[in-house]
């Protein structure tokens, strides 16, 4: 999926209409809705799918298939017939592959402490022994990313994305020039929030560039990794083949979890490396806790039974989510379409619509949309400090809503951007 370029504000429509669209504006605003396109959370009907995971397990019916009584202490690494399901659809050989708690963004915060605190296998200190750590960020990209680099006053590097990756003139250039740089955010596949897939050519690109810090990692968050919206299965070169094949073994850390697969309060992590990484990490969470939770791994293990009954589930996440996202390109078509004042993406797979409007125009479309009562995400929320140098781009998460409340809330986003886009043609007219 191309990234839109920023349309301008202004042309002879939106100036024309300023009093039908604010007539229009004040209509849907005295309907009193109450609407969210906020986050990227799966709706209940996304979680009824995996219902089954309540009952699958019985009284009596708690050992893993090496006999493993799932309710006691241990198996740091996770049950082993769950690493199996998930190594290939991770692209990450189920020995150097963990099974976690809940929520892989808990498993990207400690690499980062740990990384502060330990030295990682090739660093010559611990990070917190530099005077500057610096990451480079994809932008527009996920806020809990930019969250984490907050929490431990890491420098973020806005690099600007490009339909197939991240810039990689910009990138490489960068990481060779500055041993600041240690890490770099990576959404490969399906990318919050753009939907674009990193191209073989990106990957191999990341694997080999040459950097100024001995100990720079990648963290490839492959979140959307089974997240197909389309037929169109978006193929992504493997990054641990890709970096060891470069001479750079260690150099990514791969994270995925089940949050949007089961359920997303109570899904299963994983974390994926190089033999010396996952050394590094295994020895390290085991200060923290004596094992995961293996009765829900093995849940988990026991609802799907193979990387196909993974497969076969998301079609049935795809039948719910399909007529949502579609529901958002009819209302921007018929209502944005011919006005030429917007452009969106259509992802292929992911969570997550990327809608740019004029410059300028970003933060007044969401404050307009929310005195209407449709909640959005933040504007610049995408992007490091929560600033969008061109305040252009807004995150629309289509998940959550009923088909019908994407409709109402869509139009009700069309009437805002016709507004604010009327008004600044009108004032740049005057
Ligand atoms: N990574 C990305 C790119 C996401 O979009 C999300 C959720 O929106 C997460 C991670 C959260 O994953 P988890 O629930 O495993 O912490």
């Amino acid at each position: 999926m191309s990234q839109a370029s920023t349309p301008q504000a202004g042309g002879p429509q939106a100036a024309a209409g300023l009093a039908a669209v604010r007539a229009e504006y004040e209509e849907f605003r005295a309907r009193g809705l109450a609407l969210d396109l906020t986050r990227g959370k799966p709706s209940a009907e996304q979680l009824d799918l995996s219902d089954e995971l309540l009952t699958v397990l019985r009284p009596g019916d708690v050992r893993s298939a090496d006999g493993t009584d799932c309710r006691n202490y241990g198996g740091l690494q996770g049950l082993p017939e769950l690493r199996e399901i998930f190594a290939g659809l991770l692209q990450v050989p189920a020995d150097q592959l963990l099974a976690a708690g809940n929520a892989s963004l808990n498993v990207m915060y400690d690499v980062v402490a740990h990384a502060m605190l330990s030295a990682l296998p090739g660093a010559k200190q611990r990070w917190i022994d530099e005077e500057e750590i610096r990451f480079l960020c994809p932008v527009p990209g996920y806020d809990r990313h930019f969250s984490i680099c907050d929490r431990f006053g890491i420098t973020m590097v806005p690099v600007p994305l490009t339909g197939q990756g991240p810039d990689m003139d910009v990138v490489e250039e960068l990481v060779a020039a500055d041993p600041r740089i240690k890490g770099m955010w990576c959404v490969p596949k399906y990318s919050n929030p753009t939907g674009e897939t990193y191209s073989d050519e990106t990957v191999r690109r990341l694997a080999a560039m040459p950097t100024a810090a001995p100990d720079f990692r990648l963290f490839w968050d492959n979140a959307y990794a089974v997240h197909h919206l389309t037929e169109e299965r978006a193929e992504l070169a493997p990054v641990l083949a890709a970096c060891a094949e470069a001479g750079h073994a260690d150099r990514a850390f791969v994270f995925g979890s089940t949050s949007k697969i089961t359920l997303a309060g109570s899904g299963v992590a994983f974390i994926g490396s190089s033999p010396a990484n996952t050394a590094w990490y295994l020895k390290l969470t085991g200060n923290q806790t004596i094992g995961p939770d293996k009765v829900n791994q093995l849940r988990h293990a026991r609802f799907f039974g193979d990387a196909d009954g993974v497969l076969a589930h998301m079609e049935r996440h795809r039948a719910l989510l399909e007529p949502r996202f579609a529901a958002v390109y009819e209302v921007l078509e018929r209502e944005l379409g011919p006005l030429g004042i917007a452009e969106w993406t259509r992802p292929d797979g992911g969570y997550f619509v990327s809608l740019e409007v004029p410059d300028g125009c970003a933060a007044e479309v969401v404050r307009l949309a929310k005195e209407a009562g449709i909640a959005l995400t933040p504007a610049g929320a995408a992007f490091p400090g929560g600033r969008d140098p061109r305040d252009s781009h807004i995150r629309l998460a289509p998940s959550y809503p009923s088909v019908e409340e994407i409709r109402l809330a869509m139009q009700g986003v069309a009437t805002c951007v016709k507004l604010v886009a009327a008004e600044r043609a009108a004032a740049a007219s005057q």
